[in-house]
């Protein structure tokens, strides 16, 4: 039986009073009977105030990227070490936004993937189509050459200490969700091509469905087989919409 992930990517959202409140409100709406579990993930200066307020807690923390380097002269970036000094179990490789602003490449994400694991994170992989790849009939295509790129690179064993994230580029931020249908259908080529290779890493495999989830629409999301739980963009900044998608799960 694999464990329900929600994870709250807040982007570059946030202030020091709104973070206070959003993380006070997070907690205040845990409920320990239940199995699903909770990651924040917060813009880095907000790791240390998030991780103090959730320690000694089952929260999870986690980094929205983090660099291919290990350490040096790489002004600007964070890497996989410093998350987990700062008490990140997770980490987002190769979300849209930073594919499509970062110029982020199947290459680089899986470099970040690697450096992750490393550095003893568990990465996210994210992974979608464009809305014109689906309508050109390449969502399935797209999909796999972007696992494919991390098996490739990482190993098939990799995937037993990783979470996969699909996330129709389409959906994100858009207000418009996959359908539960449109989101199992990719969700389990995804499961199908790691058991290709392993059928025990594919069963246990969190695969997460990120994209407008909202409190509305979370639990037939969540309802369907391969679908994990939720990473989650606009509705993880108030704690109210988003404890109401962690009961859904
Ligand atoms: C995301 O940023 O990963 C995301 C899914 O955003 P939203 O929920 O706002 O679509």
């Amino acid at each position: 039986m694999r464990k329900r992930l929600i994870a709250g990517n807040w982007k570059m959202n946030g202030s020091k009073p709104m973070v206070r409140e959003l993380v006070s409100g997070v907690l205040g709406q845990l409920d320990q009977g239940r199995s699903a579990e909770v990651l924040l993930i917060p813009p880095f200066p907000y790791l240390p105030l998030v991780g103090s307020m959730t320690e000694n807690t089952p929260v999870l923390l986690g980094g929205q990227d983090l660099s291919r380097q290990a350490s040096g002269a790489f002004t600007g970036e964070v890497s996989g070490e410093m998350l987990a000094e700062w008490g990140c179990s997770h980490v987002l490789v190769g979300h849209s936004e930073r594919r499509s602003l970062h110029g982020e490449d199947d290459a680089l994400v899986a470099a970040k993937f690697q450096a992750a694991q490393a550095a003893g994170l568990q990465p996210i992989l994210c992974v979608g189509e464009t809305l014109e790849e689906r309508e050109a009939g390449q969502t399935e295509a797209v999909v796999r050459r972007q696992v494919g790129a991390v098996i490739e690179a990482a190993g098939i064993a990799a995937f037993a200490r990783a979470v996969v994230a699909y996330e129709p580029v389409w959906a994100i931020g858009t207000g418009q969700t996959a359908t539960p249908e449109q989101a199992q259908a990719v969700h389990a080529l995804i499961r199908a091509q790691i058991a290709s290779e392993d059928a025990t890493i594919a069963g246990r495999l969190q695969i997460l469905y990120g994209g407008s989830v909202k409190p509305d629409n979370a639990s037939d999301l969540f309802d369907r087989e391969d679908i994990d739980g939720g990473l989650i963009g606009g509705a993880s900044l108030t704690a109210d919409s988003f404890m109401a998608i962690y009961k859904a799960a």
